[in-house]
């Protein structure tokens, strides 16, 4: 099988597109940051399903590093990338530069409100105006129909639904389920900073959102549970717990408990920030 068409200049993806939209093909897109595993793969297959051509963008994107966090080590493997690309069937890949997104002179923000308030943005304040930021001129770069997000990054599948809602943006935004590996802990490219002994801690954390989920869908006051979950976080061997939060599925508004909800959380096992969440869903009256 042929590998992707790989680009790295909008002009050349814009080309691209173009041609398959004469031909009358539709396009779906799966915004990564490259160093892909079988959670980003799993969105490919979902993508490749929806449309007729895929594009994936593997962009490192500076703009939703804080000065602090890891933009300079966070893993890039294009040529692994690229075969895991051409295994699964991708037809385009976008690799653009930082020059070729924020070429100098760029001077544009987004400021996201709604989802985006609290949550990750009371750990990283600028996080969701570069995700918005990115997405968005990727979505003006390349038109698609539809994009898939993965649930993985919950606060970020709400706020991507939020901004194609009040930019008129015309993407269908679908959610991928989370691929985790056997021992339930989601698959993230920032796993690999992980040694044997924070991957066993690690494969808490699912263990224990779930777990709180079900308390709190059989009615266990929230604050107690969500504190006692932080709790059996760091006795587990988290250095800090961010947060643990229960919050509303759709707009993450405070959970009230009489809709569906989602327990999202973001704790940190050395100098390796892990997130997850899970749903909570009510039992039935
Ligand atoms: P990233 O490369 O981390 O920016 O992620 C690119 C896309 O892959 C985002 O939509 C993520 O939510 C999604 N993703 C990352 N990890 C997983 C996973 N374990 N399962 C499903 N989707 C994921």
């Amino acid at each position: 099988m042929s590998g992707p068409i790989v680009v790295d200049s909008v002009a050349a993806l814009r080309a691209q597109i173009r041609d398959w939209r004469r031909e009358g093909l539709t396009v779906a897109m799966v915004p990564t940051m490259g160093a892909l595993h079988d959670g980003h793969i799993s969105l490919v297959r979902i993508a490749l399903e929806k449309a007729e051509r895929c594009v994936v963008s593997i962009f490192v994107n500076p703009a939703q590093f804080a000065p602090t966090e890891d933009l300079d080590k966070y893993p890039r493997q294009l040529a692994r990338d690229l075969d895991r690309l051409r295994e699964t069937g991708a037809h385009l890949a976008f690799t653009p530069t930082v020059a070729e997104m924020y070429p100098a002179g760029f001077a544009t923000k987004i400021s996201i409100g709604g989802p985006s308030a609290g949550l990750e943005t009371d750990f990283r304040p600028a996080f969701f105006d570069g995700v918005a930021i990115v997405v968005t001129k990727l979505f003006l770069q390349a038109a698609p129909d539809c994009a898939v997000f993965g649930e993985k990054d919950y606060q970020q599948l709400c706020v991507v639904r939020q901004l194609c809602r009040d930019l008129d943006l015309p993407v269908d935004i679908i959610g991928g389920p989370t691929v985790r590996d056997s021992h339930g802990l989601a698959m993230s490219s920032r796993n690999a900073y992980l040694g044997e002994a924070e991957l066993d801690i690690a494969r808490k954390l699912n263990a224990v959102l779930r777990q709180t989920a079900t308390e709190l869908a059989s009615g266990a006051d929230e604050a107690s549970a969500t504190g006692e979950a932080a709790e059996a976080l760091v006795r587990a061997g988290f250095r800090k717990v961010d947060y643990v939060a229960a919050r509303e599925a759709v707009t993450l508004r405070p959970w009230r408990g009489d809709r569906d909800g989602r327990l999202l959380a973001a704790a940190w096992l050395g100098t390796t920030r892990l997130i997850d969440n899970v749903e909570i869903l009510p039992a039935p009256e």
